[in-house]
This record gives C-alpha cells, sequence and structure tokens, in this order.
C-alpha cells in the first residue's frame, strides 16, 4: 500500500521498539522521508542503516530544545515541511507512593510530557493543512497499575494534549490523536528486571489480562500508527486508539 506516498514525517524514538517499527511502517507505506531520533548515536545510526535511504537520524535528546531547534532546522532545510509527526520518545520507570523522589519525578515528566510538549510546538511551523500528529500515550494513562504512578500520570497528560491541541489547531486542520499500547515486548524491558524470568513472569502476567491473551507487537502498534497518519483516518481527530493484547480498540 502507498498510503502515506510523499509524505515527510518525524519520529522521535526512532532508533528502538515502537518508534523504529513505525518507521518501517511508514516506509512500506510509501513515505518520501522518515526522520528519526534519539540520544543514542550508535543505535540511531545503526537503525537508519537498516531502514534505508529514505531516512534521515538525527541525534537529539527530546528534554533538551537546542536539540530539538537543531532537529527542526535539519528538516526545514532539507524538506521544508513535515506531514506526520509521531512524538513518541519516552520511557517507564516505577516507584511506589512513600519512595518518590524529586529525580523521579523531573525525569519522568521532562521526558514524557515536557518532551511531547516541546516536539509538538516545535514541529508546528512546518506543518501544512492536512498534517497528523500522533502521541504515544499508554494504557497505563487510565489505568491504576501500583508503583506506576507518575509514569501513569504522564501518559494520562498525553493523552489530554491529544484533545486539547486538537481543539487548538482545528482552524489548521492538523490533526492529534493519541495511540495507547498495552504491554508491547520491546527493548524498553530489557534492563527493568533482574532476571529474564522475572520479566518473562511479567509478560505472562500482561497477557492474562488481555481479551486475546497475549502482549501486543511493534508492529501491531506501528500498523495503527501507520493508519492515524495516512488520509485514510481523515475522520479520526483528539482520539485515543488502544493496542492491547494484539487488538485496536477505540
Ligand atoms: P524503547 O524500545 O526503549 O524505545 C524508546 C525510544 O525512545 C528509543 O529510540 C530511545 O532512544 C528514545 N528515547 C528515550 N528517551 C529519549 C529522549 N530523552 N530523547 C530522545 N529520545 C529518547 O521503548 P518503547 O517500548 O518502544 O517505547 C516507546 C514509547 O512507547 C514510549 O513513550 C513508551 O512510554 C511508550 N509505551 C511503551 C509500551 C511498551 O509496553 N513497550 C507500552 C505503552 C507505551 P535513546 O535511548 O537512544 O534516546
Amino acid at each position: 500500500m502507498s498510503r502515506l506516498a510523499g509524505k515527510i514525517a518525524l519520529i522521535t524514538g526512532g532508533s528502538s521498539g515502537i518508534g523504529l517499527a513505525a518507521a518501517r511502517a511508514f516506509l512500506a507505506e510509501g513515505a518520501a522521508r522518515v526522520y528519526i531520533t534519539g540520544r543514542r548515536s550508535a543505535e540511531l545510526n545503526a537503525a537508519a542503516t537498516a531502514l534505508g535511504d529514505r531516512v534521515i537520524a538525527i541525534q537529539g535528546d527530546v528534554t533538551n530544545q537546542a536539540d530539538l531547534d537543531r532537529v527542526m532546522d535539519r528538516v526545514a532545510s532539507q524538506d521544508g515541511k513535515l506531514d506526520i509527526v509521531f512524538a513518541n520518545a519516552g520511557f517507564a520507570a516505577p516507584a511506589a507512593l512513600g519512595s518518590l523522589t524529586d529525580d523521579h519525578i523531573d525525569g519522568l515528566l521532562g521526558t514524557n510530557v515536557k518532551g511531547v510538549i516541546w516536539t509538538v510546538q516545535k514541529a508546528l511551523p512546518l506543518m501544512r493543512s492536512g498534517g497528523s500528529i500522533i502521541l504515544t500515550s499508554s494504557i497505563v494513562g487510565s489505568k491504576g497499575f501500583g508503583t506506576w504512578s507518575i509514569y501513569s500520570a504522564t501518559k494520562a497528560a498525553v493523552r489530554s494534549f491529544a484533545r486539547t491541541w486538537a481543539s487548538d489547531l482545528r482552524g489548521q486542520n492538523i490533526r492529534v490523536n493519541a495511540v495507547s499500547p498495552g504491554v508491547i515486548e520491546t527493548p524498553a524491558y530489557d534492563n527493568m528486571y533482574e532476571s529474564k524470568d522475572q520479566a518473562r513472569g511479567f509478560f505472562d502476567f500482561a497477557a492474562s489480562i488481555t481479551p486475546m491473551a497475549r502482549t501486543g507487537s511493534d508492529d501491531e502498534v506501528a500498523k495503527v500508527v501507520a493508519f492515524l497518519a495516512s488520509d485514510d483516518s481523515s475522520f479520526v481527530n483528539a482520539s485515543e486508539l488502544f493496542v492491547d493484547g494484539g487488538i485496536a480498540q477505540i
């Protein structure tokens, strides 16, 4: 299919997991250019090489506004516009109420909330009528799993941005939607658990509470993101699409 033929896309956190899968999906749908960002140069450049010559890697940290300015300058000088912004960079970390610290709170808010705000605001001047902004929220934004309060709050904020920014931008015909993955087995979990058995136990539990009794894959999330990026979803705005246990739900 070529639903994204000719379109120019930016994906933050495009070197791994969901962002990398979205880059693959955008290319498969005919995107003319996909810019990917991430902090670690080696991983980012390896991803860009594997994805091919329609991809441009720009190292940058979404918590650093100067980095984001550099990203947008590069897009402006190379292509002069953005049709799709997938503000996806983020991370998860647990901490129970009673053990919360400034570092934990500031780290999560800085990347998952402020990083999304600056990414979208700085990309906006490059966007045109018909543009699509997709934000990565999470099912935890509307659930109550213990030890995940701050991460969950960041994702609830992101989900809220999809509604409010869609209102802010309706006069410009730019849509804003959120994708809310359930548990997706990505490298994000590589260092989260002490052993592979512990991680497997978590994935098995996560699978057991989904309708399809399995965890999801990054490619499944990417298909939903590609749909939201395409003109096929021009009637979808301010929405949240869940991708949990391999099925998409509104
Ligand atoms: P991942 O495989 O760890 O990928 C995260 C990506 O974000 C990497 O490219 C990483 O590259 C980049 N990144 C992290 N912090 C960054 C920063 N400050 N500036 C720029 N880039 C940054 O994780 P994932 O599972 O694909 O997660 C992607 C998004 O999905 C996150 O927002 C996450 O919260 C959300 N999500 C994940 C799941 C899940 O179960 N996997 C479920 C719901 C929501 P560098 O480390 O090199 O910067």
